[in-house]
């Protein structure tokens, strides 16, 4: 038997015995907050480690446990997945939660992640197809409570789960955080922080470059030349260069300053709802700072405002660890992690020698009529499964008779009534599909979902990484993955994640505060054993099969 398979084997015996046996009380934390920061590469805390501040990620850097080699294990690394993840412990083929948004073949139409129509604020974790570590640990001790905060609606929902005693997310119209009929929120707390709204704003006219790198390890440590400048997305006015002025609480969620909002609500939410407190029910404060997101689609990893952004949310972390020292002693512990990474825009990787790029497959809008208006990789990936089905097709083809009838990141979605009017084998049609798709400059794979159907979670490299992404029941007809360097194009500007490479797959992990063994890890782990591993200090046991307790609290 190999190796692998025997530790699995071990792990999966090890398991009812950890469920029994929680740690002893006085190991126990009163509050457990798990940190995500949108958008935030393990590569940040490598470039920009000599210029960290003490007490912020160094808090578990240097004094607690640092899982160097934290990788999703699944393909799709988008927001909504993620956060699914870090909450439940399951990959999308589990959680659900296989993108931001898939196309809901019943209704026709798109589904947000955490769409809910049935809920007066529209959104909830009703998608969501896996308990949590939150649902495990308000199961067990009756008066648990469990809170998630983010700017971003799906990081908040997503992240807290099910039974959630609340979610509060932004939302630009109140403007404020906001909840749903979903949860019991605190009306009163958000009423009466949004009021400090104006005045966020109004302390923050600008967002300049900080000192705590100085400018000429800055120029080393970036790419921003001002020539390339123009590949970067203006953002609520903000601008694509130091400094940029905030004129609103839209702009200001995309600068650092958009996490002291968070970070602030969250100290209020700890007082509102006496979290933590030493009446041994343990409580979960998700946390989810969604800034570093916003900023990084539009200027990039390798931006001067990636740079300060990092520093910025690290001094901002160290505030928020000050805070909670105070509030709860040694009775807290802290997890920090990311939903995904980000990959360079592809016109700045190119600028340093890199293979790079944006495919276009986007959805046209409802003034495209035929073929030719459509995008670029799209039309290509039309004209040529036509050849292969010996359909005729040119460019005044009307779009009504396309194959592809939607694409969200990674599924193409077929237009299965033109392909019964045609009388077209469906696996034959499936197939022709996939193979165009290869066609076009920056794919790297392609699968049909009766290829997926068959592929094992286990299998090492691509494909398993794929068979974690896929459920067929919401996922498309085939499934696609790019390139290292490309990305799905929608502009000119700005850059994403999404893909199985490193950039996007590889986030920091770590764990500092009771109940926690320092110490730094290089075995390579995935953000979803988040869960199993503090589920362990309370003797719950959350999380899928594929993860695993972290050695730091065994
Ligand atoms: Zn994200």
């Amino acid at each position: 038997m190999p190796m692998r398979r025997l530790a699995f084997l071990l792990v999966l015996l090890a398991l009812p015995l950890a469920a029994q046996n929680p740690a002893p009380a006085t190991q126990r934390p009163d509050l457990v907050v798990v940190i995500s920061i949108d958008q935030f590469r393990y590569e940040y805390v490598t470039r920009f480690a000599p210029y960290l501040s003490e007490g912020g990620l160094n808090r578990a850097l240097k004094n607690g446990a640092n899982f160097r080699r934290a990788l999703y294990s699944y393909a799709t690394t988008y927001t909504g997945p993620g956060h699914a993840a870090i909450g439940s412990g399951y990959t999308p083929s589990r959680s659900g939660i296989v993108g931001n948004n898939w196309f809901d073949r019943n209704n026709a139409e798109a589904e947000y992640c955490v769409g809910d129509a049935r809920s007066k604020g529209g959104f909830s974790p009703m998608n969501l197809a896996s308990d949590t570590l939150g649902d495990r640990v308000g199961e067990r001790f009756a008066g648990s409570k469990v809170i998630g905060v983010a700017l971003k609606d799906r990081a908040a929902i997503l992240m807290a789960g099910r039974k959630a005693t609340a979610a509060y997310w932004f939302e630009a119209d109140v403007p404020g955080f906001t909840s749903s009929s979903y949860y019991r929120f605190n009306k009163p707390l958000l009423d009466e922080f949004n009021k400090t709204v104006p005045a966020l704003v109004k302390a923050h006219p600008e967002w300049v470059q900080s000192d705590f790198i100085p400018a000429a390890d800055l120029a080393k440590l970036t790419h921003d030349p001002e020539s390339l400048r123009k590949y970067k997305t203006a953002r609520e006015g903000l601008g694509v260069a130091f400094p940029h002025p905030i004129k609103s609480i839209e702009a200001l969620t995309a600068t650092p300053f958009g996490n002291d909002y968070v970070l602030g609500f969250a100290e209020k939410i700890l007082d509102a709802e006496k979290l933590g407190t030493e009446d041994g029910t343990p409580d979960i404060l998700y946390v989810g700072l969604s800034s570093p997101d916003y900023a990084g689609h539009s200027y990039g990893p390798d931006s001067l405002e990636a740079a300060d952004m990092v520093m910025r949310t690290d001094r901002q972390l160290e505030q928020f660890f000050k805070m909670l020292d105070a509030k709860f002693g040694n009775r807290y512990t802290v997890a920090i992690t990311a939903d995904h990474g980000v990959q360079s825009i592809p016109e700045v990787a190119k600028d340093m020698g890199r293979d790079a790029g944006r495919v276009l497959m986007r959805n046209p809008g409802a003034q495209v009529r035929k073929m030719g208006e459509l995008a670029a990789g799209r039309k290509l990936v039309e004209k040529s499964m036509a050849a292969k089905l010996g359909v005729k097709v040119t460019d005044e083809t009307e779009t009504t008779d396309d194959f592809i009838l939607y694409f969200d990141e990674p599924s193409l979605y077929i237009n299965w009534a033109r392909v019964r009017a045609l009388k077209l084998d469906p696996e034959r049609v499936k197939k022709a599909l996939r193979d165009s798709v290869k066609e076009v400059k920056g794919v790297r794979a392609a699968w049909t979902n009766t290829e997926l159907q068959s592929l094992d979670r286990r299998a090492d490299g691509l494909s398993g990484l794929m068979a974690h992404a896929f459920r067929a029941d919401r996922s498309g007809d085939v499934l696609v993955t790019l390139k290292q360097g490309w990305i799905w194009g929608y502009s000119d500007t700005g850059t994403t994640h999404g893909q199985a490479v490193d950039d996007d797959q590889h986030v920091p992990l770590l764990f500092f505060g009771r109940g926690i063994t320092a110490g730094t890890y290089d075995d390579e782990v995935a953000p979803t054993y988040l869960a199993k591993t503090i589920g362990s200090l309370f003797g719950v046991d959350a999380g899928g099969i594929d993860t695993e307790v972290l050695p730091c609290v065994r």
